[in-house]
């Protein structure tokens, strides 16, 4: 049972049916889920939403598909870290990590994967595809296999190993595009209208965005069912920043939490940053950029909801912030020594962006803090591969051993 009416225009609210559409007709705006709130008001409460299942679904009735049906490899309900560590080097003592990287993809984007094969499912399509950075490949391959539907996943060629192979091993068709995401996106929109296929963040884009929002149900729960004073989110298209608050704001008008005051943080890295860069320019028109940055899952020039994002970081007094590769890399390793958390080069972005944030004071010391951490660091060892110090080599005897780490300790790079 869902809560959905109809897919209404962004822009000019016109209303459509719940088909496979993402445009709006007349003003060529986006198209977005609209719901019944009065009555999904009447049909949850704190109490139904905890005992439902330790993952996304328990929020089934504010998305927009029929949970009975689900394709469910177990999304969601991700553990909600205190991180004192971090925040004691920060300076910020109400701070939290939502570990997203505890996935069955190991990345967020198995949230609105989960939404849009379900959907895709109940319109009848039997082929899954997508125009991905990375993670979104993987968990679309993963999904498809899972439900015994056909997968076409195009990637830009150059991808790290870790997200080529993630995708493979679920056999999908996988297509190496010769290009940047910009270029991957643009073909499959292309191929949107010659094929029957869901292309899950094109033609079923609406549903799928929707599945982003369970982040923010999820940390206002694990908060004690309240929003918290600041969120700092990797952006890329933009999607998972505005609907995380989408989701905080749904909360409070259903009634489960008090009107949210929390301020939305976006984070990209400065080898594409056009949504940071129209911020400090103080535009809501970024202009697109070819991007050029380690942070791959997060290299999208010509972002679908920069100008949605640009609004949320308005409404909500947010920052955002750019920052360089460098900063990537130092901010994977801080949260891994502080917490024991292995992030991806998204994960580095946020932390890197909150460590600038809690500098400026633009975070104050006691403020309640939630940094996304959306996607694992496996999948982008290269970004680490020189920064890490390697291991200690030895011969299987305790003289060799206590060698070793006596020259280790010497030059101070021993380990904890
Ligand atoms: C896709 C992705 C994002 C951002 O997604 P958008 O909704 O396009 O902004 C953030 N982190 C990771 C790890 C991703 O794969
Ligand atoms: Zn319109």
């Amino acid at each position: 049972m869902s809560f959905v009416t109809a897919l209404r225009c962004r822009e000019c609210h016109r209303e459509y049916a719940l088909a496979a559409t993402h445009v709006c007709e007349f003003c060529f705006g986006p198209l977005e889920v609209a719901y019944d709130y009065d009555a999904i008001r009447r049909a949850v409460s704190r109490v139904s939403i905890e005992r439902g299942p330790a993952s996304m679904w328990r929020y089934a009735p504010f998305l927009p598909c029929d949970a009975e049906n689900r394709v469910d490899l177990g999304a969601g309900f991700t553990p909600l870290v205190r991180a004192d560590n971090l925040g004691r080097r920060l300076g910020l003592r109400q701070l939290w990590i939502k570990n997203d990287t505890m996935n069955p993809t190991w990345s967020f984007k198995d949230r609105v994967v989960e939404v849009a094969a379900t959907r895709a499912r109940e319109l009848g399509y039997d082929t899954l595809a997508c125009a991905s950075t990375g993670n979104l490949a993987n968990s679309v391959a993963a999904h498809a296999a899972h439900a015994g539907m056909r997968a076409f996943v195009f990637i830009p060629s150059d991808l790290e190993a870790g997200k080529v192979i993630g995708s493979a091993v679920y056999h999908p068709t996988l297509v190496a595009v010769d290009g940047s995401y910009d270029d991957v996106n643009r073909l499959c929109a292309e191929l949107g209208d010659r094929y029957p296929w869901a292309f899950v963040n094109i033609n079923v884009r609406p549903y799928y965005a929707e599945g982003s929002k369970t982040l923010g149900y999820e940390v206002a729960e694990q908060l004690g069912w309240q929003a918290p004073d600041h969120c700092v989110v990797p952006m890329a298209s933009g999607s998972l920043f505005t609907k995380i608050h989408k989701g905080l704001k749904e909360l409070h008008q259903v009634g489960l939490i008090e009107e949210p005051l929390t301020r939305m943080h976006g984070a990209q890295a400065a080898g594409c940053a056009p949504i940071a860069t129209a911020w400090s320019e103080g535009s809501f028109n970024f202009r697109p950029v070819k991007p050029r940055t380690i942070a791959r899952s997060l290299a999208i020039g010509n972002p679908a909801d920069g100008y949605y994002a640009l609004r949320t970081l308005a409404d909500t007094a947010g920052a955002a912030a750019a920052v360089s590769d460098e900063e990537v890399v130092e901010g994977m390793l801080l949260l891994a020594e502080t917490e024991g958390i292995f992030a991806e080069t998204a994960g580095g972005v946020v932390v890197a962006a909150l460590r600038r944030l809690a500098e400026a004071g633009r975070i104050g010391p006691d403020e309640t803090t939630v940094a996304f951490v959306t996607g694992a660091g496996l999948k982008t060892q290269e970004a680490v591969t020189d920064a890490v110090v390697q291991p200690l080599h030895v011969r299987a005897t305790v003289p060799s051993f206590e060698e070793a780490l006596a020259v280790r300790e010497a030059a101070g790079t021993a380990g904890r």
